[in-house]
């Protein structure tokens, strides 16, 4: 089996950019600049101290429902130019300048975000790599719509404030599927644009109507929690919002990642798939959704009162009825 040895010296940025100039890091867990050392790294201290670290299991059973008003994402035009790059650290989807898109609604109420860029976390047909997880299962990819709160400059200044939500981050986890009448047309689109684009620096412009990316059905149900970047230097400042429907491609577009490469031309070839946080605890958060569960939920301790009574009911009818 061939080790998988990633080293990221980039100052592209994956996640968010927070990685800081000559930085040394890499998703090889068992290298001593993989993800369970990213802490002991200089200027990534808060990787191994922080408390409210992202991605994280999400446990249906336990989230909490609370009403939010529906999240809205909005662009300045139809379509806008995107460039979408091989960065070294993964596929990612950069809107130009005059590529305006905004998210508000659900946690972040009237508070206008702005798209920095998108990008795909992933594994294959075969690899499950989404970073979040539901019931302790990951799928095989995750795309992140990274957004920073607009009456910054940039997502620099969002970081550089402090602010505990100057990020809004959109995480949709996807499977794979034989039907094509479940794939998401332009996140297929997407992903089958990224697979040429083998070494890191590799680029394409594509043409992209946003309001298709994240349609209204992709965002209506959520998980909500406060946690952080994924990548270092893992800054609690992110407003997590991860979708609660799975959404699908077929595999052959998955696989196709496979190409992808985080070494250039002249090193020996290694692949990016597997650009993947492990999970970290959630330790005292609340996980809240935007939804109520269809059966039996349990969003407080009185409703696991009203459950024992529904069960004794039903128990009730039961033995009335034999
Ligand atoms: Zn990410």
């Amino acid at each position: 089996m061939e080790v998988k040895i990633i080293i990221v010296t980039s100052l592209a940025i994956a996640c968010v950019q927070a990685a800081s100039p000559g930085s040394n890091w890499n998703y090889d867990e068992s290298s001593n600049i993989g993800p369970a050392n990213w802490g002991n790294i200089q200027g990534f201290e808060g990787c191994g101290t922080g408390t409210e670290q992202s991605p994280i299991n999400i446990q249906a059973s336990s989230a909490t429902y609370r009403s939010y008003p529906p999240l809205n994402v909005t662009s300045n035009s139809g379509t806008g130019t995107f460039r979408l790059e091989n960065d070294g650290i993964g596929p990612i989807g950069l809107p130009d300048a005059s590529n305006i898109n905004y998210l508000t609604g659900g946690p972040l109420g009237d508070r206008q975000y702005r798209l920095h860029n998108f990008h795909l976390h992933y594994g294959n047909s075969t690899y499950e790599a989404s970073e979040h997880a539901f019931d302790n299962m990951r799928t095989s990819s995750e795309i992140h719509f990274v957004f920073y709160n607009n009456i910054y400059a940039n997502i620099s200044a969002a970081l550089d404030s402090g602010d505990r939500d100057a990020l809004a981050v959109i995480g949709i986890l996807f499977s794979t599927s034989l039907d094509v009448s479940h794939a998401h047309p332009s996140i297929v689109s997407i992903l089958n644009f990224f697979a040429p684009l083998t070494y890191p620096g590799d680029t394409t412009t594509e043409q992209l109507d946003f309001s298709t990316v994240l349609r209204p059905e992709d965002v209506s149900t959520f998980y909500t929690y406060n946690g952080s970047l994924t990548t270092p230097s893992c800054n609690e400042q992110v407003v997590w919002l991860v979708m609660s429907q799975i959404q699908y491609y077929p595999p052959t577009v998955i696989d196709s990642l496979s190409s992808l490469l985080t070494t250039n031309r002249t090193q020996p070839p290694v692949g990016i798939i597997g650009n993947t946080r492990p999970l970290q605890p959630l330790n005292s958060r609340t996980i809240y959704q935007n939804f109520q569960n269809p059966t039996m939920a349990s969003t407080t301790s009185g409703s696991g009162l009203m459950n024992i009574s529904l069960f004794v009911m039903l128990l009730s009818f039961i033995v009335a009825s034999v």
